[in-house]
């Protein structure tokens, strides 16, 4: 890892947040679609939390035309309401220097910019110019893609325009690998940037890494024990309806018991910290990274599942079988792993895989059934 530093001219969050403890909470929909929506959302967070921003895209930059864009200006009488009713400091995502004047004379308190702006410096170079003079505070998504120099990048751009209210959010970044996260989090390059300027505050997005809801807490949890600042969460009060990212959004109520089910460890390195509780924090990790990797392994399968089945091929290859085997004993072997120990492990893991494959052909199976039956 580079030491680096990233010097960037900075105000503490304390001074411009009304947060006294970990973690800064963003909360909210992914977009704004109704006044009804957006109050009865903000009632829902408000009745858990009594501080909180509230998030609401107005504009949104979808990837193909024709789906949700964003209700526009509108929008922002709405989250006015909000702010009415529920006292929140208020966000939203701006990508033009149109979206920063609106949102400005509107009284957003926020901007944020999001993935697919910070990917491309012509357009955070015409924001930070719009931005000159400005006393707001703007929090930068990370690039869509992991280069960690057009995140600096835009970071610095928009600090030389005279931001100093600034924070970052990490929303993980966009690969084509199958995996279990829509975006993969790629710790270690927020870690860099934590690294090279420690000050500048480090805010979490579990809603856009998962992609998913089941997968919300652990990702929030992970931030903390990474000591991220502040948690930006996905909530909307009809999930399953939402105009946009429906399958990652949460109720309040969801919000409230993963936030409340948090562990904040303090940053303070502990002196009396056993040797054995290291080791078991380490252990922890390794096996939480096992877990992905077997989580990804199973999604692997079921891709292939879905191929035999398409292909009419039987699912249990025997030359296949002896082959992975063959291949994870050796390589296991050279790594200090025990023969009969890998051997157990593998007879366990393609079990498994050979469930799931067959779970698929049923599943198509029972589809062609009920398609062919008469009814
Ligand atoms: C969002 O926050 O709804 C959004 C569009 O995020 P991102 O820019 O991270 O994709
Ligand atoms: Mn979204």
């Amino acid at each position: 890892m580079s030491t680096k530093k990233l010097d960037l001219d900075l105000i503490p969050p304390s001074e411009w947040l009304p947060f006294d403890k970990k973690p800064i909470l963003i909360a909210g929909p992914c977009s704004a679609e109704s006044e009804d929506q957006m109050l009865k959302t903000a009632r829902g967070i408000k009745q858990h939390f009594d501080k909180f921003i509230f998030r609401a895209g107005i504009w949104k930059p979808r990837t193909r035309p024709g789906m949700f864009e964003g209700i526009g200006v509108i929008g922002l009488d709405w989250m006015k309401r909000v702010k009415e009713e529920t006292g929140a400091m208020l966000a939203t995502e701006v990508a033009n220097p149109m979206h920063i004047e609106k949102a400005l004379k509107a009284g957003i308190d926020v901007l944020w910019i999001g993935a697919r702006t910070t990917a491309n410096p012509f357009s955070v170079t015409e924001l930070a110019n719009a931005l000159k003079g400005v006393d707001v505070p703007v929090l930068v998504k990370n690039p869509a893609y992991p280069d960690l120099q057009l995140w600096i990048g835009a970071l610095e751009r928009i600090n030389r325009a005279g931001i100093k209210k600034m924070a970052t959010i990490h929303r993980g970044f966009h690969s084509y690998e199958v995996t279990m996260y829509r975006n993969q989090p790629q710790w270690e390059l927020a870690l860099e940037l934590k690294t090279m300027c420690p000050e500048l505050p480090m805010i979490c997005d579990p809603s856009h890494i998962c992609g998913n809801t089941h997968l919300t807490a652990y990702v929030a949890q992970k931030a903390m024990d990474l000591h991220y600042d502040g948690l930006i969460i996905e909530t909307h009060n009809d999930p399953l309806r939402a105009l946009s990212d429906a399958r990652q959004q949460i109720t309040p109520d969801r919000l409230f018991e993963i936030i409340s089910n948090l562990i904040i460890r303090s940053d303070v390195v502990e002196e009396n910290k056993s040797k054995l509780q290291e080791l078991r924090e380490k252990i922890n990790l390794v096996d939480e990274d096992l877990l992905q990797t077997l989580a990804s392994r199973m999604l692997l399968s079921q891709e292939i599942g879905e191929w035999k089945r398409d292909n009419n091929v039987i699912v249990f290859q025997v030359s296949r079988w002896e082959e992975i085997l063959k291949k994870v004993l050796d390589l296991g072997e050279t790594m200090g792993l025990n023969r009969d120990f890998v051997k157990a492990l593998y007879v366990q893991i393609h079990d498994e895989s050979i469930r799931a494959q067959v779970e698929v052909m049923n599943l198509a199976k029972k589809k062609e059934q009920s398609v062919s039956s008469p009814a």
